[in-house]
């Protein structure tokens, strides 16, 4: 049987295409741009291989012109053009991708910083625009051809005037509706933001003629209007430079730029990898805990570039839910520009990528906590909480990450102090690493139960945020050392003898304990002779997994 051709309505298409893949109208622009960036990289490949061509890169720029009267907004580039044969296969094939295909026929040449891949970018364009109109011509052609469309029915090709090598691209763009807005497309400023937001790292000058405004001539503290062609790019990032360039004062500014926060960072990391998984990356440690970040509109992520081309502002899948305090950017050219979250999510890269930078920021927290105490407390004073969260969401999985990273009040340094520091210093007949749950270090320093522990010499954790006790049970031990609260039944201090004594109190005053522990029923499970007291008549002790404290927390959970 003969095969059929599928058909498709292609408008429908077209829209729907369209619809699920671009969610912000804005990015018609990146994807233009990133266009014209191959286009130029093309010829920059070229002339590597073809001694008849130089390419001098100061010839090489891309344009933006806006014209508010004919509501149009162009978009030139001096790269490679297109013939007609091209226009044809690359804009009238809807998922057709010349630069793919460039890629892979110039895979010997290091062809890895062209961008496009899918061969649908353009069509984004028909998000703000009625007409796209594209004027091209090719390198090494004396002809041009302008391929005009209003997106649905279709497209035409014909011959066109063009002096020079390279392709414009005007758009009409769509009037003001009730509900949608367009005539932002032909500002200036918004024009502008949108290159920065998107393509301040294309490595082409992207130039644009603006409004300035200059002293006046002659009349003091007055100012003129004038027209000025600017570079909106800035082309280099921060992140392709050496470390050795950089000081601290630039990382400072560009976490300002980006406004990732308006706090100075802690601390930076600044990452080449270029191992199984090849990308840039600069992270930041803030130095205050932002005003929603204990709340549930906080939402974490790093930018995300895919060859200096912004494809997301805030990917989650980067970052660890217990460092998502941690501010900053990923570049890599493994990751294409029009991928969708959902794939992004199932991208093994991506995961590389995100276990080698969750490794990194441990590191760098172990550094600073080794290297500058005084900055590590002021972020342990921030996000530490978030890092026992950690510890206590998925079962203590991540203890091993976590666990040195955390401090606690310490009853014989009266300061935060780590675990190790705990463990390193215990005397040799201690058997457990002793900690104490309560409202304030003051209130813990009253509390009868302690003063036992104190005595023999031992240090105690205070703790005082109520995920600290939860999150140490699911670290259990410690360098082979258990918890143990000051308020459990058995503190595993008490000798033998003593627990004898304590048994024989009881039967001595048997009578006694019979009527407090009756008067007390329902509220007390028992009541017993303890040695543990010294200058306070009573107190109360747990004898389960789940101490006074803890049942105090979970009384207090919304069910
Ligand atoms: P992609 O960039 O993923 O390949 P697009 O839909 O953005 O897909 O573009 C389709 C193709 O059209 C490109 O691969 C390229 O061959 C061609 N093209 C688009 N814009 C230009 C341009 N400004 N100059 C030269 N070729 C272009
Ligand atoms: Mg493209």
């Amino acid at each position: 049987m003969a095969k059929k051709q599928f058909k498709a309505e292609s408008k429908r298409l077209l829209e729907m295409m369209i619809n699920s893949i671009y969610t912000q109208r804005e990015i018609f622009l990146r994807e233009l741009i990133s266009n014209s960036s191959d286009a130029i990289d093309k010829i920059y490949y070229k002339a590597l291989t073809d001694e008849n061509l130089t390419f001098n890169k100061d010839d090489y720029f891309i344009k933006l012109t806006v014209d508010k009267e004919n509501r149009t907004l162009s978009i030139s580039d001096t790269g490679i053009g297109m013939t007609k044969e091209d226009l044809e296969n690359n804009l009238g094939i809807i998922a057709n991708s010349g630069s793919f295909a460039f890629k892979n026929e110039n895979e010997a040449k290091d062809g890895h910083n062209i961008i496009g891949q899918f061969g649908v970018g353009f069509y984004s364009a028909f998000m703000v625009a009625d007409t796209v109109t594209v004027i091209s011509r090719a390198l090494g052609s004396e002809e041009a051809y302008r391929w005009e469309s209003t997106g649905a029915d279709g497209y035409t090709i014909d011959v066109a005037d063009k002096d020079t090598v390279g392709t414009d691209i005007i758009l009409t763009i769509k009037q003001n509706t009730e509900d949608d807005q367009y005539d932002e497309y032909l500002e200036e400023y918004r024009l502008k933001s949108i290159v920065k937001k998107y393509s301040d790292f294309i490595r082409y000058p992207i130039k644009m003629d603006v409004t300035s405004h200059r002293p006046k001539e002659g009349s003091e503290g007055e100012f003129e209007e004038f027209r000025e062609e600017q570079t909106v790019n800035s082309m280099v990032p921060i992140w392709r430079k050496n470390k050795s360039e950089l000081t601290d004062e630039d990382y400072e500014n560009f976490y300002m730029e980006k406004r990732y926060g308006f706090d100075k960072p802690v601390s930076h990391i600044h990452i080449k990898a270029d191992g199984a998984v090849v990308y840039n990356a600069i992270l930041f440690i803030p130095e205050r805990t932002p005003f929603d970040y204990y709340t549930k509109e906080y939402e974490k992520g790093l930018e995300l570039y895919s060859n200096g081309v912004l494809i997301m502002d805030k990917c989650g899948d980067l970052l660890p839910d217990y460092f998502s305090f941690v501010k900053g950017m990923v570049d890599s050219e493994d990751l294409s520009l029009n991928i969708s979250r959902e794939m992004l999510q199932h991208d093994r890269q991506l995961k590389l990528i995100a276990k080698n930078i969750q490794s990194k920021i441990k590191s760098q927290l172990q550094t600073l906590l080794k290297d500058d105490r005084e900055k590590y407390e002021q972020f342990y004073e921030a996000f530490g909480r978030q890092l026992k969260f950690g510890v206590y969401n998925d079962y203590g999985m991540n203890k091993e990450v976590l666990q040195d990273l955390l401090m606690f009040t310490s009853s014989k340094e009266k300061k935060p102090v780590t675990l190790d520091e705990y463990v390193s210093r215990m005397p040799e007949d201690q058997k457990y690493i002793y900690y104490a749950s309560g409202e304030s270090v003051d209130r813990l320093e009253k509390l009868p139960q302690t003063e036992m522990v104190l005595d023999k010499g031992y240090e105690i954790l205070y703790f005082t945020d109520d995920i600290d006790e939860f999150a140490i049970k699911m670290i259990l031990n410690y360098k082979e050392k258990e918890f143990k609260s000051v308020s459990s039944g058995d503190l595993g201090i008490e000798s033998e003898d003593d627990k004898q004594e304590d048994k024989e109190a009881e039967s001595a005053n048997k009578d006694l304990f019979e009527a407090m522990n009756s008067l007390l029923s329902g509220k007390v499970k028992s009541v017993k002779a303890s040695k543990r007291l010294k200058t306070h008549p009573v107190c109360l002790s747990a004898e389960g997994e789940v101490s006074i404290e803890m049942e105090k927390v979970l009384n207090a959970m919304p069910n």
